[in-house]
């Protein structure tokens, strides 16, 4: 019998996108123009050429994650992936790099009690689903996301940040998957752009 897997998923980029949040916050804003229709990063792009707009980028960024964390969505192909987790018996974790408050946030808001409240109410840690609220960890830093990833004796682990599966604190025996919409340079992972390539490659196959 096949040992049971423990697959471990960052949060913010790869079960989250904030994509509609982050146009939709920058045109309240005027920091894009109203019919502006690019993703997150070009978002970040257009504010950063601005004048201070590293600034207004980080005072975004400040909103977004926090109050903005309502309008975001759970990335396409996630609920049928944790379905097909659940289905095969495998344990699923999210450990995310997320401070408690953002630096340039004026609301204050707690980003893990929000990021909290946002997976209950998309029912992620309904019987269904399969996450264990005990099973989701934050952390302050990467290096302290590295070490979590290690102690937890995963599998398998997934994230949207090549700089996080590459770095020379990676635990090397977890398979790293990079979920990313351009093709990164090769690197110790193997790069899926969806989630329905992830679930072939940790599962083989795709059931729906
Ligand atoms: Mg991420």
């Amino acid at each position: 019998m096949a040992s049971r897997l423990r697959i471990g998923i960052d949060f913010d980029n790869t079960i989250i996108t904030y994509d509609e949040v982050f146009r939709a916050a920058a045109k309240a804003q005027g920091l894009v123009d109203a019919d502006f229709a690019g993703s997150k990063q070009a978002v970040r792009d257009t504010i950063r050429r601005l004048p201070d707009g590293e600034l207004a980028w980080q005072r975004l960024q400040g909103q977004v994650y926090g109050k903005g964390i309502g309008g975001a969505k759970m990335v396409a192909g996630v609920a049928p992936f944790l379905r097909r987790a659940r289905a095969e018996d495998c344990a699923v974790v999210v450990v995310s790099h997320k401070t408690e408050y953002g630096h340039f946030d004026p609301d204050h808001v707690n980003l893990r009690t929000a990021a909290l409240e946002w997976m209950a109410g998309q029912g992620l840690f309904d019987g269904g689903r399969g996450v264990a609220l005990a099973e989701v960890y934050f952390e302050s830093t990467r290096a302290e996301k590295l070490k979590r990833i290690a102690a937890l004796s995963l599998t398998h682990f997934i994230d949207d940040l090549e700089e996080v599966l590459t770095d020379p604190g990676f635990p090397p025996d977890v398979e790293r998957i990079l979920f990313a919409e351009d093709t990164p340079p090769a690197g110790p992972y193997v790069w899926c752009p969806t989630w329905r390539d992830i679930e072939r490659q940790v599962f083989g196959g795709v059931t729906s």
